[in-house]
């Protein structure tokens, strides 16, 4: 059976936010936009709808949902208590793409923290998702949407053919702002550990005088059998059926040389590179992933799903230093690169 569709691109229609919401508070799953990726929702409070997310998702159970809330009043009713670090950041980045860590209250079913004593919160800033969550009256776990495995959805026809009759209702808006998942922390000792990097940086944090640590799992393979703050860092994802090969240098000209190299070793070969790059590769066979950070950030899970079809030997992509939105940018890279990465000085 087909999911039901809202066509919200143009016009925000409040009635079909509003058949959503119904729909999640009577046990269903929604497909729905938020500022960083789209994201599959149940009601956080219903074991049995969070459990179609799970099923839709192919998702394994010890991975963690985020939930997805619209007042400080619905955050009261989930956790045990705000710490002065957590009310610092709630107050400094909320509504927005920063998933903080509580310790939680027994009303959250097992399956949304994978059998946790924490839970994952955030306030999203997109103003259908707000519309959602306020008209559910319900806060909405929400994992991104996508089959687990898969680069996640940031626009409705990427998604479309893996999710549609696995969801109740589809609410589409077009392509999502930031384009990579929500920064993830968790304050340990007064110091903000992150846990996975997104479009608010270390260095966003690091300006309120909060310590940062960033947790190594973020850059380095995760043995899966090993005990990780993250749980979904141990996990496969992102990666093309292609082999992908992650390139960073400083200098400019020593990357485009290395890949031009690789290009004349004769295999059929797709490059993701900076637009001001792109002209400088001698192949036909290449792909822009924009100029800003802020572009690549939102270009490269569509871009991710294109490879596969140049039937290539090789995907070279072009890495970016690891600062800033930089950092979130390359973890999501280097795990679709199945940490085939090489630095060159
Ligand atoms: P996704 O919903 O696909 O963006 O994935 C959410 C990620 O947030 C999970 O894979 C975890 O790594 C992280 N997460 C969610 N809840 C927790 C938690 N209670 N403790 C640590 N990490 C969490
Ligand atoms: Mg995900």
């Amino acid at each position: 059976m087909k999911s039901k569709y809202a066509d919200l691109r143009l016009n925000e229609d409040i009635n079909k936010i509003e058949e959503a919401a119904d729909c999640i508070k009577h046990g269903g799953i929604v497909l729905f936009p938020t500022e960083t990726v789209y994201g599959i929702g149940a009601n956080a409070l219903d074991e049995k709808a969070v459990n179609k997310i799970f099923k839709a998702k192919g998702r394994a159970p010890d991975n963690p949902l985020i939930v997805h809330i619209a007042s400080i009043d619905m955050l009261n009713k989930l956790v045990q208590e705000i710490g002065e670090v957590e009310e610092k950041l709630i107050n400094n980045f909320w509504p927005g793409p920063l998933t903080v860590i509580f310790n939680r209250k027994n009303n959250i079913p097992n399956n949304v923290t994978a059998g946790l004593e924490t839970v994952g919160i955030r306030m999203p800033s997109n103003g259908i998702a707000r519309k959602l969550i306020e008209c559910a009256d319900l806060p909405i776990a929400a994992p991104s949407a996508n089959i687990s495995g898969r680069p996640s959805g940031t626009k409705i026809e990427d998604i479309i053919e893996e999710l549609d009759g696995k969801v109740d209702y589809i609410l589409d808006s077009g392509m999502t702002d930031i384009g990579v998942e929500s920064t993830v922390v968790r304050v340990i000792e007064n110091k903000v550990h992150i846990l996975r990097p997104g479009k608010i940086t270390a260095e966003d944090i690091k300006k309120l005088g909060i310590d940062i640590v960033i947790e190594k799992q973020i850059m380095e393979e995760c043995n899966p059998n090993e005990k990780v703050m993250s749980p979904g860092m141990k996990y496969r994802h992102y990666a093309p059926n292609t082999k992908c090969l992650l390139i960073y240098s400083d200098d400019e000209n020593k990357l485009i040389d290395k890949i031009n190299k690789e290009i004349a070793s004769g295999k059929n070969i797709l490059v993701l590179g900076r637009t001001k790059h792109l002209n400088k590769y001698k192949t036909e066979n290449k792909l822009d992933l924009g100029e800003s950070l802020e572009d690549i950030s939102k270009n490269i899970f569509t871009l991710l799903r294109k490879v596969d079809s140049y039937n290539s030997d090789l995907v070279i992509i072009e890495g970016v230093k690891k600062e800033g939105l930089g950092l979130a940018i390359m973890n999501r890279l280097i795990r679709a690169c199945e940490h085939n990465y090489t630095e060159i000085n």
